[in-house]
């Protein structure tokens, strides 16, 4: 059975290693992980808004009763029989016990975000990134809330998920849901859509249930984000062409792909322009038009958004475009500030064609609605969530001021 489209285009792309693959365990390649890297930096600045986070990486294996004593026994965690001179251990299942241990020790308030892998038993099919048994990367935030503190912070959390999956052309809404109870008190999920028009989840949100927190043995409360790499299988999958990954310029590891017919002073100095410029451009040699349009294939196959050729013809700078595939000739190199404003033109029209699917996808499948309680309930809907923020809107039924924007879902939870 061959690979979906996005895996073959994040292994094209040289994200993730390719056939003979393990099941359930990805293995990230050079490019794939400097595009984690990116988002990761993404995420961080987003968060530093509020609060500088210490990053963190727990290590590989993790005390079995610990986990135990906080989470009961889950059948899909790796429980080691032995370890020498390490008893009672398990391949590393969750980070919230080791994060909120140091957060408690240090009496800390601000933000602690470890980055790293967790393993689960996944039977079943683990299509890579989506449903995997060594899950990479996990990014989870954890942070201690003053009292009455909790729901403002999830608020702002809430906001720089929905802003960092935008800033990689990723259109979302955040859910208030009252499923999950026994993990959140509070739970909110980051709802984004697939090209086949499903919602999906993209990161969670909890104030964590107070039995979870007394078990931490945490007397504040304790917020939770996570996200996992299966943000990037969705840019994957959202943006895509005929060439193959398309990614917006914030997380493609390459932004702008040179194509040269050979070394000159010219175009090194343009070259060093744009490096200092904190462009990530790389160049490629290539002659005849058979050479520059292999060259062209090959930065798109590597999700690079923006082509430049040089001397196509004696002192010739050709830019060419993705989505649309658009090639235009320019009367000279392009300065640093030109080739940004090539690079937001080309994410705004991946983030345009991904909102445009997101809004089908929500009109199409009645996904958002509009009510007051009493009529949602007379209306028999299956309310899923309240969408965040929610201010009050007119219902749609009855007129009234006190409606609410409501989450449908008829199949309840999804993933
Ligand atoms: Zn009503």
């Amino acid at each position: 059975m061959s690979a979906p489209p996005y895996v073959r285009a994040l292994e094209a792309a040289e994200f993730i290693m390719g056939p003979p693959s393990i099941k359930g365990i990805p293995l990230w390649r050079g490019a794939g992980l400097r595009a984690v890297r990116l988002l990761i930096e993404g995420f961080l600045t987003l968060v530093a808004q509020r609060d500088e986070a210490e990053v963190v990486e727990h290590g590989f294996l993790a005390s079995a009763e610990a986990n135990r004593q906080v989470f009961g026994s889950y059948a899909n965690v790796y429980e080691l029989v032995v370890v020498p001179g390490k008893p009672g251990m398990q391949f590393r299942s969750d980070n919230i016990v080791s994060s909120v241990g140091l957060l408690r020790r240090e009496g800390r308030r601000t933000p602690v975000v470890s980055v790293g892998s967790i393993l689960r038993d996944s039977p079943g099919k683990t299509p890579p990134l989506f449903r995997d048994r060594n899950i990479w990367p996990v990014v989870e935030l954890n942070q201690l809330a003053d009292e009455g503190e909790a729901s403002a912070l999830l608020d702002f959390y809430a906001t720089v998920l929905e802003d960092l999956l935008w800033s990689i052309g990723i259109p979302s809404i955040t859910v208030k849901t009252p499923e999950l109870a026994s993990y959140g008190k509070t739970t909110y999920l980051t709802v984004a859509v697939l090209p086949n028009k499903r919602p999906t989840v993209l990161a969670t949100l909890y104030v964590l249930a107070d039995e979870l927190r007394l078990a931490l043995g945490e007397r504040h409360d304790v917020i939770d984000v996570g996200f996992t790499g299966k943000l990037l299988a969705t840019a994957a999958m959202v943006h895509a062409d005929v060439r193959g990954l398309a990614l917006p310029s914030t997380i493609a590891p390459v932004q702008v792909g040179v194509t040269l017919a050979e070394r000159g002073d010219r175009a090194e100095r343009w070259l060093a322009e744009l490096h200092g410029a904190g462009l990530r451009c790389e160049t490629a040699f290539a002659s005849g038009s058979g050479g520059r349009a292999r060259a062209e294939r090959s930065w798109h196959r590597r999700s690079v958004p923006l082509v430049i050729g040089l001397d196509r013809t004696t002192g010739s700078v050709t830019v060419c475009t993705r989505s649309p595939l658009h090639r235009a000739e320019l009367p000279d190199l392009p300065s640093p500030q030109q080739v940004r404003d090539l690079l937001a033109g080309s994410d705004a029209r991946l983030a345009g064609t991904a909102k445009r699917l997101f809004d089908a996808a929500m009109d199409e499948g009645e996904y958002l609605r509009s009510m007051c309680e009493p009529c949602a309930e007379a209306a028999d809907l299956a309310v899923f969530g309240v969408v965040v923020p929610s201010p009050r809107v007119r219902c749609e039924r009855c007129g009234d001021s006190k409606g609410q924007r409501l989450f449908i879902s008829d199949e309840g939870r999804f993933y």
